[in-house]
């Protein structure tokens, strides 16, 4: 995309939500598939979890369903090939083995560029807030580990803050707050899944998506994404010119 195109995608935007411009103070960042490489590992321990309990399944789905809380995905696909929902007992028995599935096969490994695109974001002065689905009691330990002195406490979005995962706005909106009060004008996302991208369009933040994972750019695309990208180093590459424009355009 040259700079023409990028410049027309950030004005349609600020027309569609009728704000007259950008005052970007915060970047809000999904965790599974845009920061850890975390989504095979998912995916596998879904899969395998479904076929020992003889429930029909697609490899794919589960990149199709990430985001969304345990519960929800178990109950789309109980409704779905037994045409009844699971119950408390199914749901936490089911739940437990894939996560015990996912400790097991989860490496842990960041995604390349990741590390690189955090310290840009705040090199440039804008404040880097994790917003995930996830529930890991250790969450904190391990990002201070592979991403030291990027997030706190105070500027992470989990499954414990939250009422309703995505693709409701909430856990974004959330973010937004911690992030210091801002309005959806002020922040951009970085996402990479169908359902996170609909979540933070639906709270009207300017969102990019990071295709890292078998879906189309198109499913991402219908999801509300303004951009995306293959990489978190092709973000890396075009972070600087991005927020460059974000910076100017405006409408009168
Ligand atoms: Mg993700």
């Amino acid at each position: 995309m040259n700079r023409q195109e990028l410049i027309s995608i950030f004005e349609t935007f600020l027309r569609k939500h009728n704000y007259t411009r950008f005052d970007l103070k915060a970047v809000l960042f999904d965790m599974d598939g845009v920061l850890y490489d975390s989504m095979p590992a998912h995916a596998k321990s879904w899969k395998q979890t479904m076929d020992e309990i003889g429930i029909n399944n697609s490899p794919e789905e589960f990149y199709l369903h990430e985001g969304r809380t345990g519960e929800s995905t178990i109950n789309i696909l109980f409704q779905r090939e037994l045409g009844r929902k699971a119950s408390k007992e199914e749901i936490e028995k089911i739940y437990a083995r894939k996560t015990e599935l996912f400790t097991r096969y989860n490496e842990g490994k960041t995604i390349p560029g990741a590390k690189e695109v955090l310290e840009l974001v705040k090199r440039k002065g804008l404040t880097p807030v994790l917003v995930t689905g996830s529930g890991q009691p250790s969450l904190i330990d391990k990002l201070n580990d592979n991403f030291p002195g990027i997030f706190s406490r105070d500027t992470m979005v989990t499954a414990f803050d939250v009422k309703k995962g995505k693709p409701h706005p909430e856990p974004f909106l959330m973010g937004l707050e911690k992030a210091g009060n801002l309005k959806p004008n002020q922040a951009i996302v970085i996402e990479n899944a169908p359902l996170g991208t609909e979540a933070a369009t639906k709270a009207g933040i300017f969102t990019i998506d990071v295709n890292t994972g078998p879906l189309s750019d198109e499913m991402l695309k219908k999801s509300g994404a303004q951009i995306v990208l293959h990489s978190m180093k092709e973000l890396e590459e075009n972070l600087p010119d991005l927020l460059e424009i974000a910076r100017v355009v405006k409408i009168e």
